[in-house]
């Protein structure tokens, strides 16, 4: 098979994949079996703290449940650290980064700190001369506004020093941070397709800025970013909103099918008869009929999943 593109499908192992993340790794898959591209799995398992043992077997387990496949992988971010280390010391070595051991405290007190779109404080740049040290690194951010489109969410403009402010490439521990990993590997990759939730909206510019400081401006990929699901409430979907997990209503017996059909539906589809997995909506996936607003979990469609 030939491929004219390669994205990537990349699970956070810190916890089972629900309806939510399934929605948007089954769009991305569509789209990249409608379009052919490659698809690499990639686990993005580098957050520590956050990381669930098994729940990287479990969430390739939930996408072979829908029919959801690769092509490649999966591939382990632990398994790169050597490489997001190169990235980080030529980012240093040009001037791009500084060392910087404040804590979110510190941040936090620094005055008139404006939010970042994390709702964290934008870094104030206490340590921006710190040209030696440990500890965490930051991405200098120049005063720049930075602009892309996007194909599902339209044209963006981050003023990203303002908004978002230098960010962290390299933890206090030492570890690389989701910003650089992602560069590195979706370069290293050769990605050039990127679907994924819009909560990551405004990681985009911050992405870009390090694709240019590390000389690969060329190679930043198109971007589709999805409303997310929330529940009732307009909150992110999570275990408030009930046990959401497509591990839970597997094992409770809920054939794929139906989750397959929920998810269809939240993707404006008018699904006839049994869609046995996902590869049976294929042909009948089309992107401009996506609602652009948050995609909202009721009780009704609780109760569609589970009934008897
Ligand atoms: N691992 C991230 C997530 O599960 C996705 C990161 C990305 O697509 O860039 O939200």
């Amino acid at each position: 098979m030939r491929f004219v593109g390669i994205t990537r499908l990349a699970p956070s192992p810190t916890g089972a994949l629900h309806l939510g993340n399934a929605r948007t790794f089954l769009v991305n898959w569509w789209m990249a079996r409608q379009a052919g591209w490659r698809i690499v799995l990639r686990v993005e398992d580098i957050d520590g703290p956050r990381i669930k043992e098994g729940a990287d077997e479990l969430a390739m387990e939930d996408l072979r449940w829908l029919g959801i496949d690769w092509d490649e992988g999966p591939v382990y971010q632990t398994q790169r650290t050597e490489r997001y280390g190169e990235a980080i010391e030529r980012l240093i070595e040009g001037g791009y980064s500084y060392f910087c051991r404040c804590t979110r405290k510190d941040i936090e007190l620094a005055a008139s700190a404006p939010n970042a779109g994390d709702g964290s404080a934008v870094y104030p740049g206490t340590c921006r001369d710190e040209k030696h040290g440990t500890g965490a690194v930051r991405f200098r951010v120049g005063e720049e506004i930075v602009e892309f489109e996007d194909g599902f969410a339209g044209r963006q403009r981050f003023n990203v020093a303002k908004e978002l402010g230098d960010f962290v490439i390299r933890k206090s521990d030492g570890t690389a941070a989701y910003q650089l990993a992602v560069v590195v590997d979706d370069v290293e990759m050769g990605v050039t397709e990127v679907v994924r939730g819009d909560d990551l909206l405004d990681s985009t510019p911050r992405q870009m800025l390090l694709y240019r400081a590390l000389g690969w401006g060329e190679k930043v990929p198109r971007y589709w970013h999805l409303p997310l699901v929330v529940g009732v409430d307009g909150r992110r979907l999570a275990k408030r909103h009930g046990d959401t997990r497509l591990a839970s209503y597997r094992e409770a017996g809920v054939p794929a099918s139906r989750v397959l059909e929920l998810l269809a539906r939240w993707c404006g589809m008018e699904v006839q008869g049994r869609v046995g997995c996902a590869g049976d909506l294929l042909r009948q996936f089309e992107l401009g009929r996506m609602s652009r607003e948050k995609i909202v979990f009721t009780a009704d469609d609780e109760a569609y999943l589970r009934m008897r």
